[in-house]
């Protein structure tokens, strides 16, 4: 039933928690903590509700905690590493850019894809001092193959939502651009719609800020948040990500493909730089061309790479073959799609 407090109305919802005696507990404290946990699991899962302690719920909370204390242990003992996926452009077929792409290199799993730690890493705040080991880390590697003769790259960074909510965190940019003695404008960052969204004022500001330092800023997976587009032509961004699900099915899907020309017009109509990301194809390579997006990355071009096996883009040689990929980390594209971009 709704309150009224101070001339405003609230509803007030109820999250509850279930621990029986004696299945889940023979003690007022264990029987306190399983209600607490089963109430916690009620709010992950939406509030309002309630939820029955269960074995699973324990053993699902132990293993995130057990996660979490790895992730500590990583990033203090240097597992995380960075893989580079290049970015081409289709007219001059250079490699321009490196998005760099973290991974966990488990002792014991292997190497553990970002989608399996990120998130965990976002909810306790660990991905605060893992961002900026990532965003250190790739700048130092970007300014090595500088120093290396090589052709200059920019380097583009993922950005999550808690660092973007530092308010200092312009200043950790520019801390470590000043360490590694990167010149500002072969730094990307890539920031989702979503996340802009959360706290729209707040992401206005750390934007500008940003690109008062010199730094490019990047909409990535562009289609698929909420922004509007009349706040898209307020953010100081210089390039938007066409999201690699609109590129699915393309030649084949007629949906698809009016969405991803209408994005490529949109760019080119608000004077932004775009590029197509997911590209596995030659036939999406065409389409891309064909409607004015000249930049890719994606399968086609090569997969996320060590650094070490970077140089060969850099080099113009030729990436490393699908069976040399590290295991665990292979996706479903095909042999043949790999040959194809070998020969690009
Ligand atoms: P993202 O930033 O959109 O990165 C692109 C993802 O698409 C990468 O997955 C990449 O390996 C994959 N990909 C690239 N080309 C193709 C292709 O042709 N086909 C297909 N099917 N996939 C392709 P990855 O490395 O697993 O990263 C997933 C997501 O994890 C990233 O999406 C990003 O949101 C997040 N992430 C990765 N590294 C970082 C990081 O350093 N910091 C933060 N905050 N997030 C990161
Ligand atoms: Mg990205
Ligand atoms: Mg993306």
């Amino acid at each position: 039933m709704p309150i009224t407090l101070g001339g405003l109305t609230f509803q007030v919802t109820c999250s509850m928690g279930i621990a029986c005696f004696p299945q889940h507990g023979e003690n007022p404290s264990d029987l306190v903590a399983n209600a607490d946990a089963a109430m916690y699991r009620a709010k992950e899962t939406g509030r309002d509700s309630l939820e029955i302690f269960s074995v699973e719920m324990a053993e699902k909370a132990r293993k995130k905690l057990v996660l979490i204390e790895e992730m500590r242990r990583a990033l203090e003992e240097g597992q995380f590493v960075l893989h580079f996926q290049p970015q081409k452009n289709l007219l001059t077929g250079k490699v321009f850019g490196a998005e760099a792409l973290v991974r966990w290199n488990h002792p014991v799993r292997g190497l553990v894809p970002p989608g399996d730690f990120i998130p965990l890493a976002e909810e306790t705040g660990l991905i605060v001092p893992l961002g900026d080991w990532i965003l250190r880390e790739a700048c130092r590697q970007c300014k090595v193959w500088q120093d290396g003769g090589l052709e200059p790259v920019v380097v583009s960074v993922n950005v999550s939502a808690r660092q973007f909510k530092e308010k200092a965190w312009a200043v950790h940019v520019a801390a470590a651009l000043e360490q590694c003695g990167l010149d500002p404008s072969y730094l990307e960052l890539e920031v989702t719609e979503s996340l802009i969204m959360q706290d729209l004022a707040g992401a206005l500001q750390r934007m500008r800020e940003l690109k008062a330092l010199g730094v490019k800023l990047s909409i990535d997976d562009f289609g698929t948040g909420y922004s509007s587009l009349s706040a898209l032509k307020s953010f100081p961004v210089s390039q938007l990500k066409i999201d690699r699900s609109f590129l699915a099915d393309i030649p084949g899907d007629v949906d698809n493909m009016a969405i991803t020309s209408a994005i490529v017009s949109l760019a080119q109509k608000l004077g932004l730089e775009v590029i197509a990301e997911g590209v596995e194809t030659e036939e999406q390579a065409r389409f891309l061309l064909e409607s004015g997006c000249v930049n890719i990355q994606g399968y086609l071009v090569g997969r996320p790479v060590p650094p070490a096996d970077f140089l060969g883009f850099l080099q113009g040689a030729y990436p490393p073959r699908l069976s040399d990929e590290p295991a665990g980390m292979r996706t479903a594209a095909k042999q043949d799609q790999l040959t194809i971009s070998n020969r690009t």
